[in-house]
């Protein structure tokens, strides 16, 4: 089965419920949210009212709950301990995004692995294991680190140095991945041969890791390091790849999460690019469409 949603808002009132409703507009099966603003970290407490009004919508609407992913705020870096009191704030803010995730029923949370500024890779692999091994096992959730584009200095974007995280993380049972489709790209894999990428992650990780795929095409060529997501088919990328990925037989039952951006900063693109996954057919019109100039 198909699970495809995308990033929806989470807001200080609805909460759960209005993040399904706004997934439900879109039309989409599976969806995606931080649990407050992703550039920071202020957080409302999570009212249990509106995750049970959400759940009984869900089991309405045939919503599988299990494939619903949380992001944590993308300032957390566990890869950078030089201010040992910034490295612990960012070990805590997570192991309180845990905390919300388990109150919410969450099962899986996407985490960016972090970046170097200057450590060195060898390092920061060993600061994201350190912070890892202080907080996984806590709370029944899977942490899952995104594969990146390697902009500045990221680490994670090839899969060696996910390896080497994973590697070095003790409890293996609440670790995985999510790929990003567009920091693939950008990281120089290539998704035109998206099995044989597969393979190669099936060889080193293993692919029963892989518990979430980040659909985005790229504003970039391969190999840029650049990080700039484009609409679906609209990028270097191309839908026919895209497509490859999303429907491929080995990452059936994995949530996929669209994080596109919205048409003119205005109109959210998702409903439309989950049609038009669903129909297998690319609309060169599409982000005409979007802004309304075409009738649907
Ligand atoms: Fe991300
Ligand atoms: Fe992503
Ligand atoms: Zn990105």
């Amino acid at each position: 089965m198909l699970y495809i949603g995308s990033h929806v808002g989470f807001k200080k009132d609805g909460q759960l419920l209005g993040s399904l409703k706004e997934a439900l507009s879109y039309h989409a099966n599976t969806f995606m949210f931080y649990t407050g603003a992703p550039q920071n970290t202020s957080r409302y407490p999570i009212q249990d009212g509106y995750t049970l009004e959400a759940l009984s919508l869900m089991k309405e609407k045939g919503i599988d709950y299990s494939m619903v992913v949380v992001h944590a705020p993308y300032i957390i870096n566990l890869a950078n301990d030089k201010d040992p009191e910034k490295f612990l704030f960012s070990v805590r803010f997570l192991q309180e995004e845990l905390e919300r995730c388990e109150l919410l029923g969450i099962r899986y949370m996407v985490l960016h692995p972090g970046s170097h500024v200057g450590l060195g890779v060898d390092t920061a692999i060993s600061n994201i294991a350190k912070g890892l091994n202080m907080i996984l096992g806590t709370h029944p959730v899977t942490v899952l680190l995104e594969t990146m584009a390697g902009k500045g200095s990221e680490v994670g974007s090839s899969l060696e140095e996910i390896k080497r995280i994973i590697d070095l993380v003790d409890d293996k049972e609440h670790i995985g991945v999510c790929l990003d489709s567009c920091h693939l790209n950008d990281a120089g894999y290539d998704m035109g041969n998206f099995d044989q990428f597969l393979e190669q992650f099936d060889q080193m990780i293993g692919i029963e890791k892989i518990g979430c795929v980040h659909v985005n095409d790229s504003k970039n060529s391969r190999g840029s390091h650049k990080d700039r997501h484009e609409n679906i088919g609209f990028g270097t990328i191309g839908f026919d790849n895209l497509i490859s990925i999303i429907y491929n037989e080995r990452l059936e039952n994995i949530p996929k999460i669209l994080e596109t951006p919205y048409v003119d900063r205005e109109y959210a693109p998702y409903r439309y690019e989950i049609q038009m996954i669903r129909d297998k057919k690319f609309d060169p019109d599409l982000l005409e469409k979007i802004r309304g100039h075409i009738e649907k």
